[in-house]
């Protein structure tokens, strides 16, 4: 069997990096994406220039703005960046037809036994960045690796503009000296609780055994840093495009004219729906409408959001907004569905703005309780 050869690219301040190439008079500046100064939010990219003053992703906004006053704030170009994102992937499908887009400007390739084809690791992961600039005129880092977390550890390893190739011999001391932050999985708090017990870096947690980690950390936490902690990952890279659409609908037992039960079950299946994508991992800008009238007269209305979601709230309202413009509006209904489709990169733009976060938040919450309780403890109820 021929080794696993897994590639990542994560391109270099991506939304920054976009405005300085639209805008010649933006190179060399401190360039800041995200919320507006004034403005409640934070900062998705910067530029580099940027960050010689501290500045960096998730900081808020006022923060930003208090050590770089002089900087240059912009909201994310959300065409201009879906442009690019499009054409990264189509570039690298061009290399590979194992593509799996994780963000707007990140994406695992399986490059495994294109050696013969194209080249050893390092001409692989040099024609990605050179065809990538050559489409969208932007830069990018690669990182190689024999599965995800040593790939995409590797891509964050010489930024901006970095090729790091990491064969299955040099995962060891690759890992060693990293800071346990790295791991995936470990946020601020895992991370403070793993250096309260002396554990900094890799190095250290490999002296801990799986039975201690386990014991400290939960069965699934433990787990998964005893294991990356030896470089134990995942090498799948698979497409998440296989899925066309994510659709619910009703059939009444007699044809309903009631407008407010047509509202709750729309409401109801728009949250069966919505579940299902965050499940999933989905979100789409487009919402579909499929009413089906007495006689089996069948209908279907679309419509495109202008950023994709998984909102419960969000599907429903344009569900209904689609219903109650449509000319059938007062006719009586045998059938009711709704959907959504037309994924794109999970979303990054949409977390910027608070009310939003809190929502996304809220609904992975709820999603955690129904998948451990059932459905009936928030109230929520099969459609009759
Ligand atoms: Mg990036």
């Amino acid at each position: 069997m021929s080794e696993r050869l897994i590639m990542h690219i994560d391109m270099d301040a991506f939304f920054a990096a976009i405005e300085q190439r639209d805008d010649p008079s933006l190179v060399g500046k401190p360039v800041i994406i995200g919320a507006l100064p004034g403005k409640r939010g934070v900062v998705s990219t910067c530029s580099y220039e940027a960050r010689v003053f501290g500045i960096h992703s998730a900081m808020p906004i006022s923060e930003a703005f208090r050590r770089c006053p002089q900087g240059v704030y912009l909201k994310p170009n959300g065409p201009a960046i879906r442009e690019a994102s499009h054409l990264i992937v189509e570039t690298l499908r061009g290399i590979s037809p194992v593509v799996e887009p994780v963000s707007v400007d990140e994406a695992y390739v399986d490059i495994s036994g294109l050696e013969r084809l194209i080249g050893p690791p390092d001409v692989i992961g040099r024609l990605a960045k050179q065809r990538i600039r050559e489409a969208t005129r932007l830069s990018s880092s690669v990182g190689i690796g024999p599965n995800r977390l040593i790939a995409k550890l590797a891509s964050d390893a010489h930024k901006p503009d970095g090729l790091t190739i990491i064969r299955a011999d040099q995962v060891q001391a690759f890992l060693y000296p990293m800071p346990v932050e790295n791991m995936r999985g470990v946020g601020k708090h895992s991370a403070e609780s793993l250096k309260r017990r002396g554990i900094h870096t890799i190095a250290t947690l490999r002296t801990w055994s799986e039975e201690r980690l386990i014991a400290v950390f939960g069965d699934a936490s433990g787990r998964m840093l005893y294991r990356q902690a030896r470089g134990i990952w995942s090498d799948h890279v698979g497409e998440h495009e296989s899925r066309k659409s994510i659709s619910k609908e009703h059939t009444f037992n007699e044809d309903c004219c009631d407008p407010e039960t047509l509202r709750q079950t729309m409401l109801e299946l728009a949250a069966d729906v919505a579940r299902t994508a965050r499940r999933e991992g989905l979100t789409g800008r487009g919402i579909r409408l499929k009413l089906r009238l007495d006689g089996f007269e069948t209908h279907t209305r679309s419509t495109t959001l202008a950023h994709p979601t998984n909102l419960d709230d969000v599907i429903f309202k344009e569900g209904w907004r689609l219903y109650s413009t449509s000319a059938f509006c007062s006719r009586p209904v045998r059938l009711i569905g709704i959907g959504i489709f037309d994924w794109s990169a999970p979303v990054q733009l949409d977390l910027f703005d608070k009310p939003n976060e809190r929502k996304i938040r809220l609904a992975g919450a709820k999603d955690d309780i129904v998948a451990r309780f059932g459905k009936s403890i928030l109230g929520i109820k099969k459609a009759k």
